[in-house]
């Protein structure tokens, strides 16, 4: 086995949620990609258990303790997003390839901070945002791309659900007490923008409304957006996050011929004047495909899709978003 095709050293920074049930079972059934040699959580508890689950491997307490080591080559950062840049940053300076969760980072001044480690370490740099990967939506562009609804002209995607204490996201004390714009519009709608770029191209103007309904869990629970993109789709993003009895995630794509159907980011209908065109459920493997595109530029060099100018674009739209709601202006 050469170098090139050895699996990568890689350290979890972070051992809560995200790592546990969305990056660790993607990462075993990668076993010939990435090797867990090392976890790190600021709490022992949850960096003794994961590093048991990832076949006894020695742990740290602090990120800085991860960096000198040989058997470290990538890092991947699920951690509290306020903690996103600082830790990108010294991991790049120490010659790490670094994969870090979506939002990119908390601030805008952070935002323009990461891109400029961008193009300061030629090194492997992905952000997390597992839409970019989704089948879902790479299937709706494919289906798109083929013309089964004609030319798409509107997009409406409804995001309606209830977060409240008993949420576990919600338990996440960073996220309530956010040091960053939008709290749960922030965590869950950068997603939707995501989507969004990737079937319809650039998102160009808007106009958005905010309002906090549950200062629970924090500013900003409902947002709608609406916006026009460089295909031509326009469209609006309802994201409400205090909704009673009422749940649904549907994104709708209306074409000349047909429309199309995204329900909960896995159901496919496409139908025309007369019936259902097509029906068909998509398996996420999102997880799986974001850690073989950072495998990918690691071992090749290759700019994998979801970059960091990607995602400082993503956290751009939405915070010039949330600055026109709040001074009423478009986007
Ligand atoms: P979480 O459960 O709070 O996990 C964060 C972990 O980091 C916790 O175990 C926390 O330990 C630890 N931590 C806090 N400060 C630390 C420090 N200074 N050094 C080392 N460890 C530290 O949050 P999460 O839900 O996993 O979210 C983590 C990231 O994943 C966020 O960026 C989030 O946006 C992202 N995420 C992405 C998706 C997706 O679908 N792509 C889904 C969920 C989350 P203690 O809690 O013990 O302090």
């Amino acid at each position: 086995m050469t170098s090139q095709s050895k699996p990568v050293k890689l350290a979890i920074i972070g051992c809560g949620i995200a790592a546990n049930e969305l990056h660790w079972p993607a990462l075993r059934t990668l076993r010939d990609k990435f090797e867990i040699t090392v976890v790190c959580n600021n709490t022992e508890e949850k960096a003794v258990e994961f590093a048991a689950k990832a076949g006894g491997v020695p742990y740290v307490l602090h990120h800085k303790d991860l960096l000198q080591r040989d058997d470290v080559e990538a890092v991947d950062i699920v951690l509290p997003v306020h903690l996103n840049y600082e830790v990108t940053r010294d991991c790049l300076q120490a010659g790490k390839h670094v994969m870090v969760e979506k939002p990119i980072a908390a601030t805008r001044e952070e935002v323009r901070a990461m891109l400029a480690l961008d193009r300061e370490y030629p090194l492997a740099k992905i952000v997390g945002e597992n839409f970019y990967y989704h089948p879902a939506f790479l299937r709706a562009k494919e289906h798109l791309n083929a013309g089964r609804i004609g030319k798409p002209y509107a997009a409406f995607w409804d995001v309606f659900r209830r977060l409240d204490r008993d949420n576990r996201y919600v338990q996440t004390s960073w996220r309530v007490d956010h040091k960053y714009p939008g709290g749960f519009i922030m965590d869950g709608g950068i997603h939707n923008i995501a989507a969004l770029r990737l079937l319809f191209g650039e998102i160009t103007s808007g106009q958005a409304f905010t309002q906090s309904v549950n200062p629970e869990i924090g500013s900003m629970d409902s947002f709608s957006l609406q916006f026009a993109t460089a295909a031509g789709v326009d469209g609006v993003l309802n994201i409400f996050n205090s909704s009673v009895g009422f749940a649904r995630n549907e994104l709708v794509i209306l074409g000349s011929a047909a429309t199309m159907r995204i329900a909960s980011t896995q159901q496919i209908t496409i139908t025309s004047k007369d019936k259902v065109e097509l029906n068909e459920t998509i398996t996420n493997n999102s997880y799986v495909a974001e850690f073989e595109d950072f495998y990918r530029a690691i071992r090749t060099g290759a700019t994998p899709f979801s970059s960091f100018p990607r995602a400082c674009r993503d956290f751009e739209i939405l915070v010039n978003a949330f600055d026109g709601a709040e001074r009423k202006a478009p986007i």
